[in-house]
C-alpha cells in the first residue's frame, strides 16, 4: 500500500504517518510546505525507516503534486494540509483560503487526472479523503450533537475555507466519480501540537511558571479527541469508508475549555509540586470574536460501520500528553523561543 499524506510533518498529520509507516507498515510519501507549523521533528521516528519518503512542496503547486503521483504512483490519499488555527485565520484569512480552498482543488484535480489514467483495478481501489474539521457545523446550544447530516454553519474563516474544501471534496465525487471519503473531526489534542494551541499552551506557560490565558469565562466546551484515535480513525475510514460519505469522528470526551485547564493544572501539580498551585496563574482574557460555544460529535455511523472507537479517554490521553510535553522539550523548546507565553494565540490580550 502507497500512501501519499498532505500535511504529514503537522500534529495529525505526523500522527497519521507515523502509524502508516510504523504500525501498518505502508509506503508512505509526505507532502509538506513545512510552514510555521510543519516540523520534521515530528516525523524523526520514520526519519530513517525507507517506507517512508518526504517532498517538500506546497498543494497550491499544480505540477509539483502531479509529478509526486505519477512518480510515486500512490494507492491512496490522505489530505491533511491545512492552515488549521481560528486566530491567525482572524487576523489573516488569505493564507487560509489558499491552501485549505485553492490548495485542496489543485490536489483534488492533481489526484483526478492520475486517478482516471490508473488500469480499471487500481481506479476502483483508489481512494482520496479529504480531512476535515467538526468546526464547519458551526456552534451547538446545550444539547444535540453533530451528525453528518447537520447543516454546515461555520463561524471563522478557517472553517468557512475548510467548508469550502469539504464542498470541492465532495463535488469531486459526485460530478467526477472520484473515490473521495471526507471525515470531520473534533478538537485533537495529544504529542507534537503546536504550542500555540490550548492544552500545550497551558502545559508549557504552567512549566514556566506564565499566566495560563483563557478566553472569556472559560465555558466553551469542545469533544477532545486524543491524536493516535484519530489516526486509526482516518486509515480505517481510507481503508472501508464508503465513497462520497461523511464519517464523523470524536471521542465522546465534552469538556469546559476551564475544566481542561485546570485539570491539566491539577497533573502540573502531581508532577512539579510547587509551593503555589498551578491554577493560580489562570488569566481570564478578551474573547475570540465569533467563539462558537459547544462542540460535540456524534460518532455512531464510524462506530457502528467501521467499528472504531475511541481507545483513550480525556484522563488517561491528558495524563500521557502532560507526561509527553515534560519529558520531551528537545521537540517544544526551539518553537517556544521568543515567545513570552502571555497570548492565546495571536488575538487575546490578558484582562
Ligand atoms: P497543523 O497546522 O498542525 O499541520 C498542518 C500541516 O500542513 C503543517 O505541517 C503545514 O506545514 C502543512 N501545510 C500548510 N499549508 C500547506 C501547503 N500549502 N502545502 C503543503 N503543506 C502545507 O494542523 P493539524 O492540527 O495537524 O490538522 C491537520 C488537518 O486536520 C487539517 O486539515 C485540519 O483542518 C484538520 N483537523 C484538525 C483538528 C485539530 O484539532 N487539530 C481537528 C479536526 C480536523
Amino acid at each position: 500500500m502507497r500512501v501519499i499524506v498532505t500535511g504529514g510533518a503537522g500534529f495529525i498529520g505526523s500522527a497519521v504517518v507515523r502509524h502508516l509507516v510504523s504500525v501498518k507498515g505502508y509506503e508512505v510519501l509526505t507532502v509538506d510546505k513545512l510552514t510555521y507549523a510543519g516540523n520534521m521533528a515530528s516525523l524523526s521516528t520514520v526519519d530513517n525507516n525507507p517506507l517512508h519518503r518526504f517532498l517538500k512542496a506546497d498543494i497550491c503547486d499544480r505540477s509539483a503534486m502531479q509529478e509526486a503521483f505519477d512518480s510515486f504512483q500512490p494507492d491512496r490519499v490522505m489530505h491533511l494540509a491545512a492552515e488549521s488555527h481560528v486566530d491567525r485565520s482572524i487576523t489573516g484569512a488569505r493564507d487560509f483560503v489558499e491552501t485549505n480552498v485553492i490548495g485542496s482543488f489543485t490536489l483534488l484535480e492533481a489526484a483526478r487526472h492520475y486517478w482516471s489514467g490508473l488500469a480499471a483495478d487500481r481506479k476502483d481501489a483508489f481512494r482520496f479523503l479529504h480531512v476535515s474539521t467538526d468546526e464547519v457545523y458551526g456552534s451547538l446550544g446545550d444539547e444535540g450533537l453533530f451528525t453528518e447530516e447537520t447543516p454546515y454553519d461555520p463561524s471563522s474563516p478557517y472553517s468557512a475555507s475548510k467548508a469550502a474544501s469539504d464542498h470541492l471534496a465532495k463535488a469531486w465525487a459526485r460530478t467526477y466519480g472520484m473515490p473521495v471519503v471526507v471525515s470531520n473531526c473534533s478538537n485533537n489534542y495529544g504529542p507534537y501540537h503546536f504550542p500555540e494551541k490550548l492544552i500545550p499552551l497551558i502545559i508549557l506557560n504552567a512549566l514556566e511558571g506564565k499566566p495560563l490565558p483563557v478566553y472569556g469565562n472559560g465555558a466553551n466546551i469542545r469533544d477532545w479527541l486524543y491524536v493516535e484515535d484519530h489516526a486509526r480513525a482516518l486509515d480505517l475510514i481510507a481503508e472501508r469508508g464508503r465513497i462520497g460519505e461523511t464519517y464523523n469522528v470524536g471521542g465522546r470526551n465534552e469538556r469546559r475549555n476551564i475544566d481542561v485547564v485546570t485539570r491539566v493544572c491539577a497533573l502540573m501539580d502531581g508532577f512539579r509540586a510547587k509551593s503555589t498551585k498551578h491554577e493560580s496563574l489562570i488569566s481570564y482574557v478578551t474573547d475570540r470574536p465569533g467563539h462558537d460555544a459547544r462542540y460535540a460529535i456524534d460518532a455512531t455511523k464510524l462506530e457502528n460501520e467501521l467499528g472504531w472507537k475511541a481507545q483513550e479517554n480525556f484522563d488517561t490521553g491528558i495524563e500521557k500528553t502532560v507526561k509527553w510535553y515534560l519529558e520531551n522539550e528537545w521537540w517544544w523548546a526551539p518553537l517556544r523561543k521568543g515567545y513570552d507565553g502571555s497570548r492565546l494565540g495571536l488575538l487575546a490580550t490578558p484582562g
